[in-house]
């Protein structure tokens, strides 16, 4: 419980932060994207948060960037490009865009977004229209994406406040006292708050490690995931599967940090086994739409059958983006006892979401979750079970009842997960 602040105090408050914020900006350009003398960065953030975009340019270039290009976007112009252009217009990224993206990927840049939007802001639009321009950019410009996803380019996603979000996570307080709150909120969740935030990072790293190794070496064909709310879902895991988490790798050896914060232990399921039902233990923010008390119901790794209290329609284009977007690409192991489930902080936002619960992912899996599978083709990867597709969402499964055994091919039970946290905590 925190006493209202004034709006005078709430200034006074953030100016206090500014050291604090720009700490934060050298941890995302030399941790989150682990930059190099002379190399290019491209920054996509909005206009709201020029702010902090800023701290992030010049933390860039005192890192010794060779030219950082920043990608402004602004959620109201968003929204008016979804509402008066055609659906057309959106299976098609225009030539200069995937030129932009390709040639800077090409260039082996590194890629920096900063998310934070109002996970309302495009309420009432037609799925269809975002479903249609995610699939295009993912599609579309080839050496970007690829390149991110088999590991030839760094990229990090990490969080600015905006104030349409800051209302929706702190709806009982002043403008001023959300964004402020939201701030702290977000540097606290992120292990940025101290007067050190990159070693902080490589001791959350080393971590990762442990329950990295325990899990490899455990060789699990399946897991079981069972709660009260409904959920009795069994998910195959491949041959030669790896548990990944904390800094991620590039091809050249490059550590860096995908997502700031980070708290998941994740691989790629076997696409073709999943069998059950799952039930969504958070709301879903997907491309400014809230869905909320969802379930799916699996069989021989697709999803047959599901529902949702709000925003099936919205649910229904995710499911119909392409013929593998049924089947998941990802599942993820994150413990209750984490800073972002612990800030009793729901921010509207998988960023933070996906790291406070157990969470699934429809659509692509991710190579480097197989063993030599960085070096395998699309259809290769599928051949072993990593689902491959043009979309990629998380949602969270994981309740505070949450129980999960992991099952070897002999059958044996291990209890991995006893109500919503690791076994062993
Ligand atoms: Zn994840």
């Amino acid at each position: 419980m925190n006493l209202p602040m004034t709006d005078e105090e709430c200034r006074v408050a953030m100016a206090a932060l500014s050291g604090q914020l720009d700490l934060y900006a050298k941890l995302l350009v030399n941790k989150g994207c682990a930059l190099k003398e002379g190399q290019e960065l491209m920054l996509t953030a909005s206009l709201e948060q020029a702010d902090f975009a800023r701290r992030v340019v010049r933390a860039a270039y005192e890192a010794g960037a060779g030219h950082v290009t920043v990608n402004w976007y602004d959620d109201a112009v968003e929204r008016m490009d979804l509402e008066y252009v055609p659906l057309e217009w959106f299976k098609t990224v225009p030539s200069w865009e995937v030129e932009q993206r390709d040639s800077l990927a090409e260039a082996g840049a590194a890629f920096l977004f900063l998310d934070g939007s109002d996970p309302d802001a495009m309420k009432g639009i037609d799925p269809a229209k975002p479903a249609a321009r995610r699939k295009a950019m993912n599609t579309q410009c080839v050496k970007y994406r690829d390149g991110m996803d088999f590991g030839r380019n760094v990229w990090c996603i990490a969080a600015a406040p905006v104030l349409g979000w800051a209302r929706q996570v702190f709806p009982k307080l002043s403008d001023a006292e959300a964004m402020y709150r939201l701030w702290v909120a977000i540097l606290s969740v992120s292990r940025a708050d101290g007067g050190d935030p990159e070693s902080a990072w490589e001791t959350h790293n080393a971590s990762f490690e442990q329950t990295k190794r325990y899990l490899n070496d455990q060789r699990f064909d399946a897991l079981h995931y069972v709660s009260s709310n409904g959920t009795d879902l069994t998910v195959g895991m491949n041959e030669g599967h790896i548990w990944d988490g904390g800094a991620a790798r590039t091809v050249d050896g490059t550590s860096y940090f995908p997502n700031i914060p980070t708290e998941e232990v994740f691989t790629s399921p076997d696409r073709m086994r999943v069998d059950g039902i799952v039930h969504s233990a958070l709301p879903l923010s997907n491309s400014g739409q809230l869905i909320k008390d969802f379930w799916f119901r699996f069989e021989g790794g697709q999803v047959v059958d599901f529902g949702a209290a709000e925003g099936a329609d919205v649910l229904q284009h995710i499911l119909d983006t392409d013929e593998n977007s049924r089947r998941l690409g990802e599942c993820a192991l994150i413990s209750k006892n984490t800073p972002i489930r612990q800030s009793g902080v729901l921010f509207y936002d998988t960023l933070f979401d996906e790291n406070a619960s157990c969470h699934l992912a429809l659509g692509t899996g991710f190579p480097e979750c197989l063993a030599g599978g960085v070096d395998m083709g699309k259809d290769t990867l599928m051949a072993h079970g990593v689902n491959q597709s043009a979309t990629h969402v998380d949602f969270m499964i994981g309740s505070d009842d949450m129980n999960i055994w992991g099952i070897s091919k002999d059958g044996t039970e291990t209890p991995l997960f006893v109500n919503g946290q690791w076994a062993w905590e």
